[in-house]
């Protein structure tokens, strides 16, 4: 695309690739430069081409921002060292006294993070399962300041109505969070649905092949993004540019991978789901999901997590994550091979053991990172490994 090119009326495949990227106008370079410098010259003191110091705006880093932003549909795009960087920042939004109304089924270091470093800072927390709004309503405080979710959750995939989330939030005034990594913006848009960001762990979809470790925010709300920016460069959980220029060739190929992996997912949960060896599977694209209905009106495809139930106890799932091949037992998700892992005894076992058993994390429970590999191929080493 020529430098200077209109982006508008676009679709998303067009602008992962272009947005944020024109040619680098010095040499035409079609690829983003890796702007590796710490700090940038000035004509004289206080006289800068927009960059001072790599902490507080780096080139490689403003192109992934920008390509984010328009990924995500928000005004505001933050690059981080990594997911938890994100939120740290995020959080660190709020001060003493304040209180996070938070979905039940997060990401185990998001409540670690809440749990362990916020609340003794004075940021309360507290864990609801969001799917009846109602209770949502209930649990709000004087001093909730924010709410924050994931959907699909985290390993369990439950589905919340963000719109409605939404909807409560804006009435009491609330920032409202979407960690939106499980569905990516290929399938699911947070901003449209009247989230005020929409945060991700980079290091899953978003970068797509397992090989950085990043986070990103993307907000709508003026304010909100002149405090993150601020907070960006103070805490400074800041990604490298070699990171940055990483993440935006894996946003090139972003629509592809989450198209093909999350099909096949469709096709393999389809098939879990009346297998003898398989107690139960959740997975927001099948019919008999609980939240499906929610699903199908926010997200265009089910995505590429499942999550199931292996009959037998631990020494069935174990066994079953043994004897995969393709499937590589591996914590993380998103990338374009794919994982299975035991929740209960790796992602989450710094959830408490009565949180993981309420949440419905058993010993039974695998969850399964769907990747890009032929669709067949996956189904015959699922199949075999549950013999
Ligand atoms: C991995 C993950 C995070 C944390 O991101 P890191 O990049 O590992 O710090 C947060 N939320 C979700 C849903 C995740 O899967």
């Amino acid at each position: 695309m020529k430098s200077g090119s209109s982006l508008s009326g676009l679709s998303f495949d067009t602008l992962a690739v272009h947005a944020g990227q024109p040619p680098e106008p010095v040499s035409g370079a079609v690829m983003t430069p890796i702007v590796l410098a710490s700090t940038f010259a000035q004509e004289g003191p206080g006289n800068h081409k927009g960059f001072e110091y790599s902490r507080s705006g780096n080139p490689t880093r403003n192109a992934l921002e920008a390509n984010l932003a328009t990924l995500e549909g928000g005004k505001h795009g933050f690059a981080f060292s990594s997911g938890l960087g994100a939120s740290t920042t995020l959080f660190s939004s709020l001060k003493s006294g304040d209180h996070v109304l938070s979905g039940d089924d997060v990401y185990g270091g998001t409540f670690r993070l809440l749990d362990k470093v916020m609340k003794p800072l004075g940021i309360a927390s507290s864990f609801v399962d969001m799917t009846n709004i109602d209770k949502v309503r209930e649990q709000i405080r004087p001093e909730t300041r924010m709410i924050w979710i994931e959907t699909p959750t985290n390993p369990m995939l439950k589905i919340f109505d963000i719109a409605k989330i939404a909807q409560l939030a804006s009435e009491k005034n609330l920032v409202f969070v979407v960690d939106n990594t499980f569905a990516t913006p290929v399938l699911q848009h947070p901003i449209q649905l009247g989230a005020t960001v929409a945060m991700h762990s980079t290091t899953k979809y978003i970068n797509g092949h397992s090989d950085v470790v990043g986070g990103a925010a993307v907000i709508a709300d003026d304010t909100l993004a002149e405090r993150v920016r601020f907070l960006q460069n103070a805490l400074g959980a800041v990604p490298s540019p070699f990171d940055c220029y990483m993440v935006l060739r894996g946003i090139k190929t972003l629509g592809l991978r989450v198209r093909q992996a999350s099909a096949s997912a469709q096709t393999i949960a389809e098939r879990l789901s009346t297998h003898p060896a398989v107690r139960k599977v959740y997975y927001p694209g099948l019919p008999t999901h609980p939240g499906h209905t929610i699903a199908k009106s926010q997200m265009s495809a089910g995505g590429a997590m499942i999550s199931l139930e292996v009959k037998g106890g631990l020494t069935a799932s174990r066994s079953f994550l043994e004897k995969l091949q393709i499937f590589a037992c591996a914590e993380s998700l998103g990338g374009v091979e794919s994982l299975a892992e035991h929740p209960a005894i790796m992602t989450h076992a710094s959830v408490p053991p009565e949180a993981r058993q309420a949440l419905g994390i058993s010993d039974e429970l695998v969850r399964l990172s769907v990747g890009v590999e032929a669709t067949e191929d996956l189904w015959a080493d699922i199949a075999r490994a549950l013999g």
